[in-house]
């Protein structure tokens, strides 16, 4: 019987192993993952799951008993090594192969490590997985004096969580702003501002230079000669997308592994999915790689459908979405080349929204607790979407 090969026991993943099977797969399929949890979702992590205020239970993505249903062979704590493109088959840490019909990478990302002297201290910690914050969860507490490193999501999704749970937080940033890399400047304004006010101390065009301790207080020295003290650092400072098996296998990978509209990579037995790959946008015009779910979900439907036998390319919107104590970030489109921006209700009442134009065309927007104006840009970003979708994207 013929197999499909699933890499990455992650939401993409998931959303293939669905999908499959209702667009008419009747072949095995066989899912790799190297941790040893049955697939959960990550998004809570940094959010409801630190705070307490979500289960493990509610962590995962299904049940057990969906991947007996879906008659899927879960290979769990498994580590894909090599990717055998000639004869169609894998190769596992634990020596074992296995070959494939067609291969889904859903390998994700890992987060970019801190290398400054003193970063390997145990005190310095990365948040990815459920152990990471199962770890975390215990010594972020009322008074923990913590260090974020880095004001992306993930910093300031922490830094909210930990002053939930009391914790004396400081934030260092490097770049003049925070959520730079995801958001325009009136937003970055109102987050500094809701952190400074719930007691978050910020630090911004700023880096540590090195950590240390003495007498069992840890320090971190700034490059601007400052010094905070703290008990335990999380570090949030971007990702690296996990595309080593593929390049190994000769794969095209440019910041990402490349596929085309239907998520083929440069073989057309082997897909990607997910963070990990780079995709042409029709609405951009150009090829990005996205770090979110929802792209992982449309992704993972597009390659299903491909393999089950309809063509269909993916055209999806990016979108994404954050929360930080009570307020909710929704944000569609990316915020990336406009000439205008229009700012609409009230920034004190904290519900407004700040609209990205280029040419009096929206092209993105970003909704403070702001749901439905949200989906309708949304709806008028897929329109413009889709009526790009027979233009060439270049390479
Ligand atoms: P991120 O969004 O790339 O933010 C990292 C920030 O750290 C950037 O502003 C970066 O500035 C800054 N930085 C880099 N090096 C630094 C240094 N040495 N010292 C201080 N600051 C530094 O990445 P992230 O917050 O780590 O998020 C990681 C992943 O998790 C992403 O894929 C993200 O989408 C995902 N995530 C998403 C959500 C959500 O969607 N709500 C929530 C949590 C996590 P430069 O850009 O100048 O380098």
């Amino acid at each position: 019987m013929k197999n499909i090969i699933i890499v990455g026991a992650s939401h993409a993943a998931i959303e293939a192993i669905s999908c499959l099977r209702k667009f008419g797969w009747n072949g095995n399929i066989v899912l790799i993952g190297d941790e040893d949890a049955y697939p959960y979702q990550r998004p809570p992590l940094s959010k409801g799951y630190l705070k307490g205020e979500v289960g493990n239970e509610k962590l995962l993505l299904r049940n057990p008993n969906f991947y007996e249903k879906h008659n899927v062979r879960m290979l769990l704590g498994h580590k894909v090594i090599k990717i055998n493109r000639k004869r169609n088959f894998i190769e596992l840490n634990s020596k074992e192969t296995i070959n494939y019909h067609k291969l889904i990478l859903a390998t994700g990302t890992r987060p970019r490590k801190l290398e400054i002297p003193g970063s390997t201290m145990p005190q310095i910690r990365y948040l990815r997985t459920i152990d990471d914050v199962n770890f975390l969860k215990n010594k972020i507490t009322q008074n923990t004096n913590l260090l974020i490193i880095g004001a992306g999501y993930i910093g300031l999704e922490v830094a909210a969580s930990a002053i939930m749970r009391k914790a004396n937080v400081t934030v260092i940033e490097s770049a003049d702003r925070v959520l730079s890399r995801v958001t325009g400047t009136a937003i970055s304004s109102f987050y500094h501002k809701l952190h400074a006010t719930r007691g978050v101390k910020i630090h911004l065009n700023s880096a540590v230079a090195e950590f240390g301790s003495s007498q069992n207080v840890n320090f971190a020295n700034f490059e601007n000669g400052d010094q905070c003290v703290f008990d335990w650092a999380v570090v949030g400072i971007g990702v690296i997308p996990n595309i080593e098996i593929a390049e190994d296998a000769n794969l095209e990978c440019n910041n990402g592994i490349m596929v085309n509209e239907f998520t083929q990579t440069s073989d057309s037995d082997i897909h990607a999915i997910g963070d990990c790959s780079n995709h042409p946008s029709f609405i951009y015009q150009k090829r990005i790689r996205l770090e979110s779910v929802p792209n992982a979900l449309a992704q993972a439907k597009t390659a299903a459908k491909f393999i089950c036998g309809s063509q269909q390319p993916y055209d999806q919107v990016p979108w994404f979405w954050s929360d930080q104590y009570d307020i909710k970030l929704q944000s569609v489109g990316l915020a990336i080349d406009y000439d205008r921006v229009i700012l609409d209700g009230d920034e004190e009442s904290h519900k407004f929204t700040v609209s990205y134009i280029k040419n009096d065309q929206i092209v993105a927007l970003d909704a403070i607790n702001s749901p439905r104006e949200f989906l309708q840009t949304k709806k008028e970003i897929s329109k413009l979407s889709s009526s790009n979708s027979n233009i060439l994207v270049p390479e």
